[in-house]
């Protein structure tokens, strides 16, 4: 019934799927909070932030809400992921406050810091 868009299994790769699914909402929150105008994907984009602000497994929430997506684009929560292009050395990178996501930021320099998407904290210089 339910369409998982990820395929690991194991403990281990769970948590790590788990680590990415936080890292993917916070990342593309705002897009999400843009894409799901419908009433049930508010819902479940709702209860998917409260249970990631809580630091609970969201990623079986999360592929359902990108699963059931009605446009059939391929743009996963993945696409806008870290990891696939290293940061300049010259720039600084921000990372979660605690660590809960993979997900880093570049910093603008002399900007703001940035912001957790999911917890709203600034994230901390890694
Ligand atoms: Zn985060």
């Amino acid at each position: 019934m339910r369409q998982i868009a990820f395929s690991v299994v194991d403990e281990e790769a769970d948590e790590s799927g788990e680590r990415w699914a936080l890292g993917a909402l916070c990342d593309d929150l705002p897009a999400l909070r843009d894409h799901c105008t419908d009433e049930p994907e508010q819902r479940l984009l709702s209860r998917i932030e409260a249970e990631a602000r809580a630091r609970r497994p969201i990623r079986a929430l999360l592929a359902d809400l990108i699963g059931g997506d009605p446009s059939g684009t391929t743009r996963g929560p993945g696409s806008g992921l870290p990891g696939g292009g290293p940061g300049r050395a010259d720039e600084e990178v921000f990372g979660c406050p605690d660590g809960a996501c993979d997900r880093t930021a570049p910093g603008v320099p002399a900007g703001p810091f940035p912001r957790c998407g999911i917890t709203g904290l600034l994230m901390a210089p890694r």
